[in-house]
């Protein structure tokens, strides 16, 4: 049974396709030959994906029968009743409103942007964790209590207490337009009363992190250079905290662009 980090992985990257989730939902009502699941799934790259769910130890397969393991029925039992938790909890949600917009300095990292501040009521709490899915790049921080979200070059995070801030913004009007949005789709989810269904995963390049890098090859991490350093990020060989530079304020938002960015790693 998937019990240390690798093992979860593989169970993460199986279930976060969506033909796989197919797949392992076909089966929950019952033993299915390979044939059958074609036949209701498709039949495109089926080898691959059955292949990633039996290494991830949630399906067995045996002489052309394809059966769910025991850990496969418990981590779907599993998953309905977090669903349950979830949608009960979305259900008790307000809709909510942009009740303050400040505009605050210019952006330490391009003082061209600007940083915006605002609040959102009633706050959202800990239904901001079940919300992230409807954002396709938006991560949950258990530690901070807030969704981050990225769009272009603009970071938005929301936090439980109904503080928003926005980071890179081009001006007033960019700011005001972005919160119309966030308004409206989590205004939206709440109206449907249920939990997003899991999102696919947002496939992240070594370039697009090396982007986000100093970009000065100062050998401070140990790695020849920033684009040796961006493909162990996403070889999960080496963590953020490893580039010290990124510390200094003036790398402030690349920082905080990279944290967004190596949630989808
Ligand atoms: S410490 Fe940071 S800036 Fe320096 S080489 Fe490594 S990744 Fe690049």
């Amino acid at each position: 049974m998937p019990g240390n980090p690798n093992e979860i992985k593989l169970v993460n990257n199986a279930m976060s396709n969506a033909t796989r989730r197919k797949i392992m939902n076909f089966l929950s009502t019952g033993d299915k030959s390979t044939e059958e699941i074609g036949g209701e799934i498709g039949k495109t790259m089926l080898d691959f994906h059955l292949k990633l769910l039996q290494q991830a130890s949630l399906i067995e397969i045996e002489e052309g029968t394809v059966r769910l393991s025991e850990y496969g029925k418990n981590f779907l039992k599993e998953k309905e009743e977090k669903g349950a938790d979830k949608t009960a909890e979305i259900s008790q949600a307000k809709p909510i409103e942009i009740t303050e917009v400040r505009q605050l300095l210019p952006c330490i990292a391009d003082s061209s942007k600007f940083r915006v501040i605002a609040n959102i009521a009633p706050p959202l709490g800990g239904t901001l964790k079940v919300l992230e899915p409807i954002f396709p790049r938006g991560r949950y921080s258990d530690k901070i209590s807030a969704l981050i979200m990225q769009k272009g070059e603009v970071i938005t995070t929301v936090y439980g207490t109904g503080k928003v801030t926005m980071t890179m913004v081009k001006n007033e009007d960019e700011a005001k337009k972005a919160l119309e949005n966030l308004r409206s789709t989590i205004n939206e989810a709440i109206a449907k009363g249920v939990a997003p269904a899991p999102r696919e995963k947002v496939r992240i390049e070594p370039m697009e992190l090396y982007k986000y890098l100093p970009q000065t090859n100062c050998g401070k991490c140990g790695e020849q250079s920033c684009y040796t350093f961006a493909i162990k990020l996403m070889g999960g060989e080496v963590t953020l905290d490893k580039c010290s530079p990124l510390k200094e304020s003036s790398y402030i938002t690349n920082f905080e662009h990279l944290q967004v960015l190596s949630a989808y790693i």
